[in-house]
């Protein structure tokens, strides 16, 4: 996923921000059990870079491209010294991290809240309203109201977002209350592991003894029953408890595929929200807000015009604005219209490709090699089928800006590893089978107009 990243960020800036910002970057090591990935960055400049700009999108990343939870820690790399001698600029601050890995794991604190994720931070407008609305009135009252609160909706709205910031006003009112933000994989992590070391009844304690649980992403509870079994026990007793549940999902509890129908039904027992895309002026306010943040000065119809670019996903609305912010840096000029349209030129051609229908890669995948989108869509597995499935679960990665998930429930619901190992698959034949190499390359021309 590296890679990927890697290739995904030179597309993004251009030769000297990459060179600066990705060049000698590498990551070092992984801890599955704390999900902490180390990276190696060349300087101080380098690590503020990436800590305040690029570790959001990694994580979305990692998280989105390979399904893997990390926790990202730059190191500097030494100058002149081989990459393995790493200098440690705050030893206090690090050897205090050290020991608080080395004691038991405490779930007391807001380990995991972004500080950032705060209502405050959070800008309401049409599409999210309500969904604010309800998730001020749980932190306001928690385990009375809306119990469970579920809000769902598309990549980069703001759920986790509003989810964390229900967590941040609950510690504001009662800071030892006890929060716990999870993606659900780490759920299923946490349970797996559980399992594995015969450590259940701290797992139990865990989730069981919080007075807030947030659980992000539930779709990934699809067609894993020993997890919802699990889950469920935990939601009952939370619940009898009067704790409060939040969860956020890219869709209604009955459209996750095999979810038990008691945790659908427990799932509407409080409120189901959803949030929609941001319309114009709300994106503009957001953008307004950013820019504050950041101590940027933007006249209004630049702000208007960045605005207009981005018309969906509020992480992408934030990344325009990251990357207009480079080039003024770059370029060493002051933010204007002008400015903003070269900067965002090649968000264009992302733009011109969102257009593209996964239902249409199907189609001309399916004309092409001869069977039907049913198929594609389908569990047959003999080679005639799977091979073009494959290509286009890949084109749609390439061509679309579709999560993985979301691919999946394209192609007839099939999980998220699958999509990712279809791509892998058909990344790696490219190289070696021609006959796979032309068809991907003329199903490209075919649909890249
Ligand atoms: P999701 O969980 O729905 O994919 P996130 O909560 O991660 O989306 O939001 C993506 C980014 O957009 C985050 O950086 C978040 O702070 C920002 N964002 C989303 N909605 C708003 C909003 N209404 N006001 C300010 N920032 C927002
Ligand atoms: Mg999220």
């Amino acid at each position: 996923f590296w890679q990927h990243f890697n290739d995904e960020m030179r597309a993004r800036f251009n030769e000297v921000a990459y060179n600066a910002w990705f060049k000698n970057t590498k990551p070092i090591s992984y801890n599955k059990n704390t999900h902490e990935l180390k990276i190696l960055v060349q300087n101080p400049v380098a690590k503020g870079y990436w800590e305040k700009n690029l570790s959001s999108q990694l994580i979305q990343s990692a998280y989105g491209y390979a399904g893997i939870e990390i926790l990202p820690v730059f190191q500097i790399t030494e100058n002149n010294e081989s990459p393995e001698r790493i200098v440690t600029p705050e030893p206090k601050h690090d050897i205090q991290l050290q020991q608080e890995k080395r004691a038991p794991r405490q779930f007391t604190k807001n380990l995991k809240l972004n500080e950032k994720y705060t209502f405050d931070n959070f800008v309401q407008g049409e599409g999210n309203k309500l969904a604010a609305g309800a998730a001020l009135a749980v932190a306001d009252s928690p385990g009375s109201f809306y119990n469970p609160l579920f809000i769902f909706g598309g990549v980069g709205l703001g759920k986790t977002h509003l989810m964390q910031a229900i967590g941040h006003q609950m510690l504001a009112e009662r800071p030892n209350a006890k929060v716990v933000y999870i993606q659900s994989e780490t759920f299923v992590n946490d349970f797996i592991n559980s399992i594995k070391n015969k450590t259940q009844d701290q797992f139990r304690e865990k989730y069981r003894t919080c007075d807030l649980l947030l659980v992000d992403d539930i779709q990934f509870f699809a067609k894993k029953e020993g997890i919802q079994e699990e889950f469920f026990h935990t939601f009952e007793t939370l619940y009898n408890d009067q704790k409060q549940i939040v969860m956020t999902s890219d869709r209604l509890p009955t459209e996750i595929s095999d979810l038990s129908e008691r945790l659908v039904s427990r799932f509407t027992w409080g409120l189901q929200v959803e949030i929609t895309p941001p319309d114009l002026e709300t994106r503009i306010a957001i953008l307004r807000r950013k820019a504050e943040a950041e101590g940027l000065v933007i006249d209004d119809n630049t702000l208007d015009y960045i605005a207009s670019q981005v018309d969906t996903n509020i992480r992408e609305l934030e990344g325009a604005l990251v990357k207009v912010q480079a080039y003024a840096t770059i370029e060493k000029a002051d933010i204007n219209t002008n400015l903003a349209r070269e900067a965002l030129v090649d968000l264009k051609l992302v733009q011109k490709n969102r257009g593209l229908q996964i239902s249409k890669i199907q189609e001309v995948v399916a004309n092409y090699f001869q069977t039907s989108t049913a198929e594609l869509k389908g569990k047959k597995r003999v080679r005639q089928i799977v091979v073009p499935r494959q290509i286009a679960m890949y084109l749609s990665r390439e061509l679309t800006d579709a999560s993985l998930p979301k691919i999946g429930q394209e192609f007839g619901g099939k999980d998220h590893t699958t999509v990712m190992h279809a791509y892998d698959k058909i990344d790696k034949q490219i190289k070696t089978d021609t006959e796979i190499k032309s068809a991907v390359f003329d199903l490209k021309q075919m649909l890249e107009h």
